[in-house]
């Protein structure tokens, strides 16, 4: 057999079709460059197609709160976005007790500085706001500019909008190796570009070359969703514990985490658990979700699970995602990396490919790249 012919040469090969690589490489292509996509399964098939879909602005750790304050501005100012799955819901982080309505203060104050607006809600407001939520909560922080999302359909309009502009979405094809000056594609053909782009989440490890191992590592997640109720709810409900569940490197947590999908459905989450490569649904997990659902919303057992899934999160050891040009490779070609979002690569993913642009053009970066640069985690192998 001849070999392949190879694909032409583009300025730029994006490795992984998920809603990371797709911005980058729609962004890429917006900034006038010649971009391909290169797709193991289908656009968005990875953790992507199982996000819950918030897109919330954490503001715990100051990087993820620039990263993602950048990102939702890109979002909204996307051509695409009017056209796919979002509501602007936004969120209700939920006080059981006085400490932490206490402790939401710093959180409402952190936002505002950040230019997003959080307004306390009292008892009775909560109340109000979600009749259904349990009458001896505290109070809530209402974050109205969070957004909920289909992450699946922001990953394939971005793929959309890329063709449309000209660029190369191929899906089935998997890339075998990352080369000097290019890609190697796994049936043969060779794939020459300026730069490269690793953004294939969970197996960029696989794949990567730099001058130590790529420490992003699975975490998995368990979603589940109900019938149809519309109106049941009417925010993204989440308990202020969530992000010390999301922040933490426990073996194992669930946190209370609720919202009301353009459907009618309500859904369920989540929980985190390291080393569990199975995509099984946990029984014993789920009950211990329903549990806590019902701490909060007593009346949920009342409404049928009709579907329960599992996704990967691709996590790192300090939480913040790795972008950046990746250190100690040849060349010719650039070697870039986007990867390690974790839970919340729905919501930074336009960030994302707007800082990693500023870096390949060399343009001012919109936001400090330091926070997310590779060498942070890089340590040599032993
Ligand atoms: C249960 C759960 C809930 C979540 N909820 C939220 C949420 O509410 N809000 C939020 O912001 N985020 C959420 N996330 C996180 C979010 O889904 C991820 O951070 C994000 O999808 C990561 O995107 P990605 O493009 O990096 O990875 P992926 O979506 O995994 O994409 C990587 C792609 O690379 C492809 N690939 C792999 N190897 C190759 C190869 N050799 N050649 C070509 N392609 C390859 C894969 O097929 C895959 O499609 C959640 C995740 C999970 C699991």
């Amino acid at each position: 057999m001849p070999d392949p012919a190879p694909a032409p040469a583009v300025d730029v090969a994006v490795v992984g079709g998920g809603v990371v690589g797709c911005a980058c490489a729609w962004a890429a292509r917006a900034a006038g460059l010649s971009v391909a996509l290169f797709e193991a399964r289908r656009v968005g098939a990875g953790a992507t197609a199982a996000a819950m879909g918030h897109l919330v602005v954490i503001d715990e750790d100051p990087a993820e709160l620039a990263l993602a304050r950048l990102s939702m501005a890109l979002w909204a100012d996307w051509d695409g976005w009017a056209a796919v799955e979002h509501a602007a819901a936004g969120t209700l982080w939920i006080a059981e007790t006085e400490a932490q309505a206490r402790a939401a203060q710093v959180k409402r104050a952190r936002l505002e500085a950040a230019g997003w607006p959080a307004q306390w809600l009292d008892a009775a407001a909560l109340r109000a706001a979600e009749p259904r939520l349990a009458p001896d909560l505290a109070g809530a922080l209402r974050v109205s500019r969070d957004e909920i999302a289909y992450g699946p359909g922001l990953a394939r309009r971005l793929a959309d909008d890329l063709r449309a502009a000209g660029g190369r979405v191929e899906e089935m094809a998997p890339v075998a190796r990352l080369a000097d000056d290019g890609l190697e594609m796994a049936d043969g053909r060779r794939v020459a570009a300026g730069h490269v782009l690793l953004a294939a989440g969970n197996d960029s490890p696989r794949l990567w070359r730099g001058p130590a191992p790529l420490p992003v590592r699975p975490r998995k997640g368990q979603l589940a969703i109900t019938d149809r109720h519309p109106g049941w709810i009417r925010h993204a409900l989440v308990e202020l514990g969530y992000v010390d569940s999301a922040h933490g490197q426990e073996a194992e947590s669930v946190a209370f985490n609720a919202q009301p999908r353009a459907t009618g459905q309500v859904l369920l989450g989540s929980s985190r658990r390291f080393d569990d490569a199975s995509p099984a649904v946990d029984a014993a997990l789920l009950a211990r979700m329903v549990r806590r659902a019902r701490r909060f919303l007593p009346a949920v057992g009342e409404l049928q699970l009709l579907r329960c899934w599992t996704g990967q999160r691709p996590a790192t050891p300090d939480g913040r995602p790795i972008i950046g040009r990746v250190p100690g490779t040849p060349g010719p070609a650039a070697q870039w990396v986007a990867t390690g979002h974790e839970g919340l690569g729905l919501t930074t993913a336009m960030g994302t490919a707007r800082l990693w642009l500023d870096l390949l053009l060399g343009r001012t970066p919109a936001i400090d790249p330091a926070p997310y640069a590779p060498d942070r985690l890089l340590e040599p192998a032993p």
